[in-house]
């Protein structure tokens, strides 16, 4: 028996950001197959060159964006696109024989957790951290 979680987009790629990666991600995903120049992207985010720059290559390390080189009024530059692993849905399977670590299951505030209270999935440490390395594991995996 198995259970299957399945986080939207925003959920999966966005957690564990700064709030301007998650603004530029937002930019780039609305460019969608189009892409957007990188200055383009700088542009919209109040950004120079240099801290765009960094701001990229942050994205490009985190696997969450690609760029490919491209020419802009004669300019050689990049394109940026949302990296495909970020775009499709990511469905990741739970075993029973797994289960034992989930921290909930060992969770003392187990039954005072839900959505919207004191304790609650969406901020929690905990589940976060756990969550975070099973789609390290799954990116590692759809890599190989
Ligand atoms: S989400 Fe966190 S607080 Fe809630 S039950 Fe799981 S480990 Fe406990």
């Amino acid at each position: 028996m198995s259970t299957a979680i399945e986080p939207s987009i925003e959920d999966v790629g966005y957690r564990g950001l700064d709030e301007l990666e998650a603004r530029a991600l937002e930019i780039i995903k609305s460019r969608g197959n189009e892409g957007i120049y990188q200055h383009e992207l700088w542009k919209a985010l109040g950004l120079d060159s240099r801290e765009g720059s960094r701001l990229t290559l942050r994205l490009l390390k985190k696997g969450l964006i690609v760029r490919e080189p491209a020419v802009h009024r004669g300019r050689r530059t990049y394109k940026l696109y949302l990296a495909k692993q970020v775009k499709q849905q990511v469905r990741l399977e739970v075993r029973i024989g797994n289960a034992l670590e989930i921290p909930c299951f060992t969770c003392k505030n187990l039954e005072k957790c839900h959505s919207g209270g004191f304790f609650d999935p969406i901020n929690c440490p905990m589940f976060g951290a756990w969550l975070n390395t099973k789609i390290r594991m799954l990116r590692r995996a759809m890599q190989s």
